[in-house]
């Protein structure tokens, strides 16, 4: 069990406030500060202090797979850490984005490959073999467009708004209202030259603002999709993620609430702070709303159309009821969460695999609960946790208890999935 330093990453779309308040930092900071990766993905390890001076957790883990990973867990994921970990803090829209599936990834990471496109290029979309499902739990308010609305109700969306340039789509939509209906609509939308998208846009956002003023009728039950189009009009004009935007379900989370998104879920996080755990990924095709590669073709092909209203779900509570399991089921990462008062030590099983434990309310101090499988590779005994803070706990080490340090304390623990999880997220 070692303390271990993540990785900040610095986007345009990042909070100035949010992540230096949680990890007690001045604030505003120099840059806005957008993720603070804790994980072993090539492109920003996290680190521990070791011995002989810093080492990256993807050094830590390539040395000595079998010791910190686990003899069960190093093979069934190529001795690579499987999850990724960030607190993510979204002053701005980040990118119109969707993930692929294990197999697309392996297709496209190894099309690029072949025609010689540079892992550190900006123009490459795959950037591992990997799937990356994504699990958001919101920390604070968090507003979020995942996944395609239903497109009846897009269908009354777009006649809300009322444009004249959107009748041609409305009745495209309206006639075939299911995934292939939604699959045209986007395409066309997205592939627009930049002339027509301009006199589309300017016509669907004066429609937006008639909306929202009322002076066609009601101005409240699409209230808040439209202020969103007109909100990242303003951020991003002229871009055809605006005209997606009205395609997707506007979901607003509250703490402790979460959604998971699978591949080819298209989605754009909005605003807010949360807990983001995923495969260990950074395969990302865009659509729009970034100043990011766009790649729209590679996007096309791994979107999934088919509508879902995303359904937002609260943990499942521990036996013992001081925390709750957020059931993902897949294969790369299961997260929990627990709460401890002042003094009082709530056990976390190790489950005989890795394991990162981040602090996000209060301080406390973790501690084994037993002896080490492998004394000579495990590392401290006790690690001390500030809010913002993490630790690795290796497969090497025993459980682990927290103690709470104030009056009051939460964790977030993610650990590899389990095959054999079962159960029905709790759904809000
Ligand atoms: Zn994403």
């Amino acid at each position: 069990m070692r303390l271990l330093h993540g990785a900040l990453r610095s986007y345009a779309w990042g909070s100035r406030t949010a992540l230096a308040e949680l990890c007690g930092r001045p604030s505003p900071s120099a840059h806005p500060e957008a993720e603070l990766w804790f994980g072993a993905h090539p492109a920003d390890p996290a680190w521990i202090e070791g011995a002989e001076g810093k080492i990256s957790l993807l050094d830590l883990i390539t040395d000595d797979p079998d010791g910190q990973l686990g003899a069960r867990v190093a093979p069934r994921f190529g001795k690579r850490l499987p999850f990724l970990f960030k607190l993510l803090a979204a002053e701005e829209p980040l990118s119109l984005q969707a993930h692929p599936s294990a197999a697309q990834a392996r297709d496209g990471f190894e099309r690029e490959n072949r025609a010689r496109v540079p892992l550190d290029s900006h123009v490459r979309n795959y950037k591992d073999e990997s799937a990356k499902p994504e699990l958001v739990v919101a920390l604070g308010p968090f507003e979020a467009l995942a996944g395609f609305r239903d497109p009846h109700e897009t269908v009354a969306l777009m006649r809300a708004i009322d444009a004249r340039s959107l009748d041609t789509y409305v009745h495209l939509l309206d006639g075939q209202p299911d995934a292939s209906g939604l699959r045209a609509l986007f395409t066309t939308w997205i592939t627009l030259p930049p002339p027509a998208l301009a006199i589309l846009l300017d016509d669907v956002l004066d429609g937006c603002v008639r909306y929202l003023s009322g002076s066609a009728g009601d101005s409240v039950r699409f209230a808040r999709e439209v202020r969103t189009a007109l909100e990242l009009a303003g951020a991003y004009p002229n871009d055809a993620g605006v005209l997606a935007s009205l395609l997707l379900n506007r979901i607003s989370l509250q703490p402790g609430e979460s959604i998971h998104l699978d591949a080819g879920n298209l989605h754009a996080y909005l605003h807010g702070m949360a807990v983001e755990v995923m495969a260990n990924s950074d395969n990302v095709l865009r659509g729009g709303l970034t100043p990011k590669h766009v790649d729209v073709p590679e996007l096309l092909r791994v979107l999934d159309f088919e509508p879902t209203p995303m359904t937002v779900c609260r943990s499942t509570p521990t036996a013992d009821g001081r925390g709750g399991r957020f059931v993902a089921n897949v294969d790369e990462f299961a997260l929990t969460w627990r709460e401890c008062v002042a003094d009082e030590s709530v056990p976390i099983a190790a489950d005989g695999g890795p394991g990162i434990v981040v602090c996000t309310s209060g301080t406390v101090e973790l501690q084994w609960a037993g002896e080490p499988t492998d004394p000579a590779r495990a590392g401290a005994s006790v690690v001390r946790l500030e809010r913002g803070a993490a630790a690795w706990i290796s497969a090497s080490d025993p459980d682990i208890e927290v103690r709470a340090q104030t009056a009051a304390a939460q964790v977030f623990h993610v650990t590899v999935g389990s095959l054999h999880e079962t159960g029905k997220p709790a759904e809000v």
